[in-house]
Formats: structure tokens, sequence, C-alpha cells
């Protein structure tokens, strides 16, 4: 975990519970504000609306929780825990900002990337041992910026990993940020609700034809897709609320392997495209895509075997 991850100007509990209440408030407010298509507060579900993904693999070590006592304030992020060399991806599309020692904030130590969401949202990422984009570039949800490391002040490898709403410096606890966006910030099923786009949308109308239901593959979770898988958890015997997450995840996705060939395979090329891949989706499980798997599996810290199975599926639609 971080021995000086730390926030300046956060030095007082008290103080620190109060703001952070205020900037939580803030942030919701943003969100919806910006998302003028919606009007009623069920529009909150829409976060889970494949915006954002997981930002790397791995386990939480003790001590390393947003909020946690550090000399001069408060722990100002989430640490992940994996190997040096895992993969870092963009947790939602946005605008690399810092690229530089301690990202330009006080308190901070490492090598770190901070990328502009927009609305006054930011994420950061910090010890990293590698840089994969340039300053000022944009990146997309879940592409590769950077390499799992263990600069600065640490003591072991392991992603720094922070949240920030209305302003830079503004952070709020990484771990309910993202989860209120449909995501298990150090590994898990991704959830996506009605109103999705994206990546993962797409994958899920490829799966949902390979078993027959004939989407339209416009990466738009839509009335029509909707219904589909709402068929599809009645047939599976689970709730038909639409929203797919842990439960309909692991019945939906195909176990592949080299030879496939057909709309799961353009699922799992979909899926790896969203991390960088760079597949032609054209729905054959060949060399090219078994490489692509191994590399995915590799920069992940999974069992590379080149096979697509629950586990490599659950990383990569996280
Ligand atoms: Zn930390």
């Amino acid at each position: 975990m971080c021995e000086q991850c730390s926030v300046a100007d956060e030095d007082r509990p008290d103080a620190r519970i109060s703001r952070r209440t205020l900037i939580a408030g803030l942030g919701l407010g943003a969100a919806v504000a910006g998302a003028t298509v919606f009007a009623s507060p069920a529009s909150a579900a829409t976060l889970k609306n494949g915006a954002w993904c997981n930002p790397a693999l791995g386990y939480f070590p003790s001590g390393g929780h947003y909020g946690a006592s550090r000399p001069g304030g408060a722990h100002a992020g989430q640490d992940v825990t994996n190997s040096t060399g895992t993969a870092i991806y963009a947790a939602s599309a946005g605008t690399v900002v810092r690229r530089q020692w301690g990202g330009g904030l006080g308190g901070r130590t490492g090598y770190a990337i901070v990328i502009a969401h927009g609305n006054g949202v930011y994420t950061y990422y910090g010890h990293l041992s590698v840089y994969r984009v340039a300053l000022n570039q944009r990146v997309s949800t879940g592409q590769r910026i950077a390499d799992m490391g263990a600069s600065g002040n640490v003591t072991g490898p392991h992603l720094h990993f922070e949240t920030h709403t209305g302003g830079l410096g503004s952070t709020v606890n990484p771990v309910t940020y993202l989860a209120a966006r449909g995501v298990d910030l150090g590994g898990g099923w991704s959830r996506l609700d009605p109103g999705a786009r994206g990546a993962r949308v797409r994958t899920i109308q490829y799966l949902m034809n390979q078993r027959g239901y004939g989407l339209v593959v416009d990466g738009y979770y839509g009335s029509v897709s909707v219904s589909a898988v709402k068929r599809f958890q009645s047939a599976r015997g689970l709730v038909a609320d639409g929203q797919v997450g842990p439960a309909t995840w692991p019945k939906l996705v195909y176990s592949l392997s080299a030879g496939a060939n057909g709309n799961h395979v353009r699922a799992l090329q979909t899926a790896l495209n969203k991390h960088s891949a760079g597949l032609a989706v054209d729905g054959d499980f060949g060399s090219v895509t078994n490489s692509a798997v191994r590399a995915y599996q590799s920069a992940n810290r999974l069992v590379v075997d080149g096979n697509a199975g629950a586990i490599t599926w659950r990383a990569l639609v996280g």
C-alpha cells in the first residue's frame, strides 16, 4: 500500500467527512445535470451506462482504503494490488491532462496519470511503472494507459486510484463512486442497465445473436435489446430486470478457444478491442485472436491458456 499518498488540505477528520459528503452531493448533481435527456430520479440507475470500467485487476491491501490515516492527512484513493506490469486501463473516456511524477498534486508520489472526464470529474492513477499514452491524448473507456508499478513511496507494486468530482483535488471514495456506475473496483462482473452504450453493449448483442436473437449490433442497450435480454433471463430462471450483471453475464458468455467461429467470437473480439487489442471483428478465433487473448491474460495476471472462460470474460467486461 501507499506510505505517503495523502491529501494535504484534508487533515482534520471532521472537516474531511463533511467535505466528502458535500463533494459526493455535488458529483451526483453534476452527473444528473449533464444527462439532460433524463428527467426523473430513476435516472440514477442509468449511471450504470457503460461509460465506466475497471482500471485494474487486483485486490485491496489492508490499510489501502480511501480515508485511511496517512502522515499529514488521509489516503486520497483506493489501492489495488497486483504485480508490476499489470495493465492499467482508463476508467472512463477523457483526456490525459497530467503525466508526471505525483500527477502535479500535493502529497501524491510516483509516476502518475490524471484523466479529465468533463463536468469536473477526474481520475488519478499513481505508482505507475510505464506510461502507454501521451499527455493531452484522448482516451476511451478501457483503453490501456499504463502499467502497474512501485514508483514513489510504496511498500510494493500497486495502483493508487483516485476519483475527483467537483474539480481536481476534491476526492470521493473510488469504490462507491465506481460501484454506482456498475463497476467493481479490483475485478468483478460489470452491471449494465437499460440505456447503456458502448463496447460492452455490442458484446452483449453479439452474444445474444449467437443465441439466435437477431439483434442489430449498434452498441445501444435500448428497448429491443432489453426486451430480448429479459426473455433470455426468464428462460434461464433469472430475474427479468434487463440489467446485465453478475447473475446474467455468466449465463450469457461462452467458453471459447481456438477454432471457434461465430457471433460469440465477435463478442470476444469486441471485448478485447475495448482493452486496446485492435482485432478485426470477423468472428474467427484464429491465431491472431488467440494471441490477443493470451496477451490480455498475461497483462492482467490471469492463467495464460488462450481460452476465454468465465474468469477471462469477467475481467474483459468488468
Ligand atoms: Zn494509495
